[in-house]
């Protein structure tokens, strides 16, 4: 969180009076990780201070400004705060309670006075414990101005007993960071960088994408917001990502896609059946990871030999000596076949070539077949992934699950 000062007063640019207040004020803000980037130091001038409330809010989240909250003319703080800010000036009662109390006990009310006691609305009055005039804090859009007074023996007790806890507190909340990550299948990283490289030049949100090896992850982070604005400019953005990549995305945040797969298989009153030749098990192992899986997997069959996927869930003898194991025909027979022989509502199969060995010129290592045998007919995908014998697996489980939420997603 980035602070700057602006010390106000003519006397300050007339050689006359050092300014104490600025030095004191950011050896106060560095302790508490607070990095001052600008000061400034401005006459009693509306035009030019204002130039400099401007350009301050236009670099930095925490403005503070010392001087100009007398009652006289050329008191203009919060006046020129007001006008920057676009706030209406309200007069606070209490304030003016405050004030009438101290001239009471000393001389008599000065002409003007009632004007220490207006500040720009949704201002928090900063008590002044010896002085007249009461500081603030104005808050707009994600901006904090904390106006002071210039005597530093008034303004050092004001900052520490009733700024800095409110900073202490706007800088916890600040620093938090807002985090919402959307989970994206089927997407390699120079395409998803493409397909969102207009939102990825942006810094409110901040777009990471992080390589999951099976999966992508989005990672979209804001800082500096408060609750409600974070969550605002979170679902904006999500809005904008789902508009561009559409059913690419399979879940947010710590979701799984098994548990996804689940959720649908149970909203939908499905039942699963699956039957594994290259992924060995490993489909039926991520599904029943899921606690209550029970609820919609009725089983699965690691049909590894040809005579497994003959004898056991019925593909023909026929197919597997004309297309051999790792084909369309056999990974469709394998999805019929295990949806019919545990009577369940979907039959997910995958038959591939895991490697590193048993690859050839037409069935190279990572050519894997999967086919979802559903109430809509059967459909099959032929991958081709790359890597290692267990990222090819783990791709060969990952696509499984995919193709089964949507179909599910796209259920009626
Ligand atoms: P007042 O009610 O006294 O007018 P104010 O908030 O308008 O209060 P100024 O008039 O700007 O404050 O300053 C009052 C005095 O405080 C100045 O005459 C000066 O001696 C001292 N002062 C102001 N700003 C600083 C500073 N940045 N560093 C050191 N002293 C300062
Ligand atoms: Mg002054």
């Amino acid at each position: 969180m980035n602070a700057e000062i602006i010390s106000s007063g003519t006397e300050l640019l007339l050689g006359k009076t050092l300014n104490t207040s600025a030095f004191y004020l950011t050896g106060q803000l560095s302790g508490i990780g607070v990095e001052v980037h600008y000061h400034t130091t401005v006459g009693d001038n509306k035009e030019r201070l204002l130039g400099a409330v401007q350009q301050a809010l236009s670099r930095s989240e925490l403005v503070f400004l010392t001087g100009g909250l007398g009652p006289t003319a050329d008191d203009l703080t919060k006046e020129v705060i007001s006008l920057v800010l676009d706030l209406k000036m309200n007069f606070d009662q209490k304030s003016m309670v405050f004030i009438e109390q101290f001239y009471k006990d000393n001389n008599d009310l000065p002409p003007g006075s009632e004007k220490q006691a207006f500040f720009p609305e949704g201002s928090l009055i900063l008590p002044n414990d010896w002085g007249t005039a009461p500081g603030a804090i104005v808050k707009k859009e994600g901006k904090y101005c904390v106006i002071l007074p210039g005597p530093p023996a008034e303004m050092k007790p004001m900052f520490e007993n009733y700024a800095l806890p409110e900073i202490q507190k706007i800088i916890s909340g600040y620093n938090r960071m807002h985090v919402r990550t959307l989970k994206v299948f089927g997407l390699g990283e120079s395409e998803l960088e493409l397909k969102l490289s207009d939102l990825m030049k942006e810094t409110t949100p901040f777009l990471t994408l992080l390589d999951k090896h099976t999966y992508m992850d989005v990672r979209v982070s804001v800082r500096g917001q408060d609750e409600k604005t974070a969550a605002e400019i979170l679902d904006r953005t999500e809005k904008a990502i789902r508009q561009r990549l559409q059913n690419q995305i399979f879940g947010i945040n710590e979701e799984t896609h098994s548990q996804i797969v689940g959720r649908l298989l149970r909203e939908k009153k499905q039942t699963l059946a699956t039957a594994e030749s290259c992924s060995g098990g490993l489909l039926g192992g991520r599904i029943t990871s899921e606690a209550g899986s029970s609820d919609y997997y009725l089983g699965g069959v690691v049909s590894y030999a040809n005579s497994a996927k003959e004898g056991l869930i019925g593909v023909k003898n026929s197919s597997l000596l004309k297309y051999g194991a790792v084909s369309e025909e056999v990974a469709r027979e394998m999805a019929e076949g295990v949806r019919k022989a545990l009577g369940a509502d979907y039959g997910l199969s995958t038959t591939g070539i895991a490697g590193p060995g048993g690859g050839s010129g037409d069935k190279p290592v990572g050519l894997v077949y999967l086919a979802l045998a559903g109430p809509n007919g059967t459909l099959v995908e032929k991958k081709l992934f790359s890597g290692n014998r267990e990222s090819i697996r783990n791709m060969t489980v990952e696509t499984g699950l995919n193709m089964l939420r949507l179909d599910l997603q796209n259920m009626k």
